[in-house]
């Protein structure tokens, strides 16, 4: 496979070259594949159980071709995937897909996970090892730090603001021996971030040691968050005769959203063949995207704090992904869009409780009342003429191209949820009066020794420390 630059047509690298450097600092662009090749319809026509690893492999085979040879990747995928998403029905028409089976309890396990495999084995090729750095504000560092544990010629620095994340999300970081090491800094994210940059711009520091990152925007990250959409939306197909009489159903995914890397995912699988129609892009009080898709015009904002707090992005990345594959036009057609605020949030959880015992997550709670609301008269109300408030919490004034199978009850929605709630006990609690139990994963985590080294927010001093603890 080729990749492009979604900000020049003309570059053209491999996959290794689009892992290995992350984004192309020359145009400052995201890597994207020139072409999402169609899999073979035997596969999306087969009416069993589909299989989440082969799906996973035989998805992942063009983006690598020529790189990767069929029995490493099927090792890769092996190696990344002890774990599944498991789709689970929750009325007869809504379905949430739990993608928080992985090690962390979160979804980025999967994009983490293959990426850390993927650089493993390249980096094989070369001399030492490739030192890994990350700055973080809480979920993307344990990801990121629990795909890398123990994985070969591989090693990560994690570095977090000291007393700004919770009590699970620092033991989560901080409790890796071995290959992946914490350090706790005296600052902000920003000042996190900032020690990060310094370091990878830092020639004399570069000349000692290759280091890289491992951000959201790697390209590694995306392509294998496509296999859950395939995935869920095959298991939808083939059991919603059952599930709901609707023979051929128009099956909606309906994403909550911060940097929209799960949703450009979700736009892999649909190009790729996945039996989707379309998207609902749901947010919390960070609208960039639901305001563009309300207004044409796109406005990246500083973002603003809430309890769904891993979607706070007010500039996402992967807008520039999203803008480079389709035009607004066409982004209208496929998408709906909502976002919610932290009060909506709660009541959501809540009534999702209440009406089918099921317990999200502040996240997925979002999902859940998009869907709830697309189809209990808000896209009939906006196909009335009656538009919506863009400015206010709902849903955005804009009518999709499958608007019309929601009104005639042929649509089903499978909602990400993104996190385990039992990450976010306090919320979860605050809105439906009991705590989510804990999966045993994250109870041993909580007893775990705390290793994170303290470090002042001086350049300095974490250069120094680098020095003494990275090896050649
Ligand atoms: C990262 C994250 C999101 C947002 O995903 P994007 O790909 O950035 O849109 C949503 N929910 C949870 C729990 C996350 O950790």
């Amino acid at each position: 496979m080729i990749y492009t630059d979604t900000r020049d047509k003309n570059v053209q690298v491999d996959f290794r070259t689009a892992v290995m450097s992350g984004m192309n600092s020359a145009t400052g662009g995201l890597y994207i594949p020139i072409s999402y090749p169609k899999i073979d319809s035997a596969l999306i026509n087969k009416n069993t159980e589909p299989s989440f690893r082969e799906i996973a492999f035989t998805m992942a085979k063009p983006y690598v071709e020529g790189e990767i040879p069929d029995e490493d990747l099927i090792h890769i995928i092996q190696d990344a995937y002890p774990f599944i998403s498991k789709v689970v029905p929750v009325d007869t028409v809504s379905y949430v897909l739990e993608l928080f089976h992985g090690p962390t309890c979160a979804f980025k396990d999967f994009g983490a996970r293959f990426m850390a495999r993927v650089m493993s084995y390249f980096n094989k090729k070369e001399n030492g090892t490739l030192h890994i750095l990350v700055a973080t504000s809480g979920d993307t560092g344990s990801a990121v730090g629990s795909a890398f544990h123990n994985v070969e010629g591989l090693d990560v620095t994690i570095l977090y603001p000291d007393g700004k994340i919770s009590p699970l999300q620092e033991k989560q970081l901080s409790t890796f021996t071995g290959n992946v090491r914490a350090l706790k800094v005296k600052g902000t994210f920003d000042d996190c971030q900032k020690l990060v940059k310094t370091a990878f711009t830092d020639g004399d520091l570069r000349k000692k040691f290759r280091l890289s990152s491992a951000n959201s925007i790697n390209i590694s990250r995306l392509l294998p968050q496509s296999f859950y959409y395939m995935y869920s939306s095959l298991v939808v197909r083939n059991r919603c005769s059952h599930d709901n009489k609707i023979e051929n159903p128009a099956i909606i995914a309906v994403v909550p959203s911060g940097n929209f890397g799960n949703l450009t995912s979700g736009l892999i699988a649909r190009e790729m063949g996945a039996p989707i129609i379309g998207f609902v892009a749901a947010t919390n009080s960070n609208h960039t995207v639901p305001d563009w898709i309300a207004t044409g015009n796109y406005n990246a904002r500083p973002s603003v704090a809430t309890l769904a707090n891993a979607m706070d992005v007010g500039a996402p990345s992967n807008y520039e992904r999203i803008a480079a594959m389709y035009s607004l036009n066409e982004v209208k057609q496929l998408f709906a869009s909502y976002w919610l605020d932290n009060d909506g949030i709660l009541k959501a959880m809540n009534d999702c409780f209440i009406k089918t015992g099921y317990i999200l997550d502040p996240h997925g709670s979002i999902g859940w009342q998009a869907w709830s609301d697309i189809r209990n008269g808000s896209m009939e109300n906006l196909m009335e003429g009656k538009a919506g408030d863009y400015t206010k919490p709902g849903l955005t004034p804009n009518i999709p191209q499958w608007a019309s199978a929601v009104k005639n009850k042929q649509a089903v929605g499978i909602i990400l949820e993104t996190a385990s709630p039992a990450k976010f006990g306090a919320t979860v609690s605050q809105a439906i009066g009991k705590e989510p139990p804990m999966p045993d994963r994250l109870l041993k985590v909580m007893s775990l020794p705390d290793n994170a080294v303290p470090m002042d927010n001086n350049y300095e001093q974490f250069k120094a420390w680098l020095e003494a603890n990275l090896s050649k």
